[in-house]
């Protein structure tokens, strides 16, 4: 059994999302041919249907699936699907979270887009692995910590809770417990 901790109210995701809007809204308001907004699923995905909101310039949806933590919290095989012909397009690529940048150098490395720019909900910076460009950012994790809600999950579970939740193992005893 595992307790959670709200990390981010779903009033701080809300002024993010909308800052990180405003931000794309400035840099791409000028463009003329639909931008491609490349939601990596599935953990992007309820971020992705809220930032589209808004947007004040033309976009498509294309989407791509990337697994790197099947079953737990720990990180399992990548596997990424197979991406759309995005040659010559303008891409936005929309991530849940920035952990190892492993996901994200493998989907960068598979595209040809005319231009590709990278926008996070989160960023995990302590954790890199492999230095990817983040153009947009959300929120800064400093902790460790393995989250949950607003499309993230743990082995599929909790996506559908509108805050993040540090998702805590009950093994750990919590403040209280350790002063009793
Ligand atoms: P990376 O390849 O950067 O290590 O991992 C990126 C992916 O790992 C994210 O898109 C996300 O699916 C998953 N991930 C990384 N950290 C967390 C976390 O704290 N919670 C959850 N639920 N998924 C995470």
């Amino acid at each position: 059994m595992a307790s959670l901790r709200i990390l981010y109210s779903a009033a701080v995701i809300a002024q993010t999302v909308a800052r990180l809007g405003q931000e794309l809204n400035r840099d791409y308001g000028a463009v003329t041919e639909p931008v491609v907004l490349l939601v990596v699923l599935k953990g992007a995905l309820v971020f992705a249907a809220d930032l589209i909101r808004q947007l004040h310039f033309p976009c498509e949806i294309a989407c791509i699936q990337a697994s790197s933590y099947r079953q737990g919290t720990s990180p399992d095989a990548l596997q990424v699907s197979e991406m759309a012909d995005l040659t010559g397009r303008t891409v936005i690529v929309l991530e849940d979270i920035v952990d190892t940048g492993l996901t994200l150098q493998r989907i960068l490395s598979g595209l040809s887009a005319r231009s590709v720019q990278v926008c996070t909900l989160l960023d995990k910076p302590h954790r890199r692995r492999v230095a990817v460009p983040i153009h947009y950012r959300g929120l800064v994790l400093i902790e460790d910590e393995f989250i949950v809600g607003y499309g993230l999950d743990y082995a599929e579970r909790y996506r559908e809770l509108p805050d993040i939740a540090v998702l805590v193992p009950s093994s750990l005893p919590n403040e209280e417990e350790r002063s009793a």
